[in-house]
């Protein structure tokens, strides 16, 4: 474990590269930033390659995409990837969603679990064509 003595962010790696201080202005500037960027390239590539026609952004100061509208976000915290695809979807991928906790809109997705990435390109074409203009 390393922490940057700049923004006191902790990495596996020593002097690991990040966006450091400010804020992230895009997507591949927010994964920089974080220390499980491996999941979380994994999930950008899943969506990405899912729904190519969204576009990428920084929206709430999450990693966004959108169409008309924001689809759908998702945030690095410390145990998880926190996917937000709002009440709607987590009601339309209940069954499929059991294995993983979910609250207000948001999935859990645990650094220590493998990313469901099937799962995760079904939800977000079907947040495209629910959400998205
Ligand atoms: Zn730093």
């Amino acid at each position: 474990m390393w922490i940057c003595p700049n923004c006191q962010r902790e990495f596996k790696r020593k002097n690991q590269g990040h966006f450091c201080g400010e804020a992230p202005k895009t997507i591949d500037d927010y994964i920089q930033g974080q220390s499980h960027q491996e999941e979380l390239q994994a999930l950008r590539k899943a969506i990405s390659q899912a729904i190519p026609e969204a576009e990428e952004r920084i929206a709430w100061t999450m990693p966004t995409y959108w169409k008309g509208k924001n689809i759908l976000h998702f945030a690095a915290k410390k145990q998880h990837i926190g996917f937000h695809i709002g009440q709607k979807a987590i009601a339309h991928f209940e069954e499929e969603l059991a294995d993983f906790p979910t609250s207000k809109g948001t999935v859990k997705l645990p650094y220590d679990k493998p990313l469901p990435l099937e799962l995760i390109e079904g939800i977000a074409k079907w947040c495209l064509e629910e959400y998205g203009e």
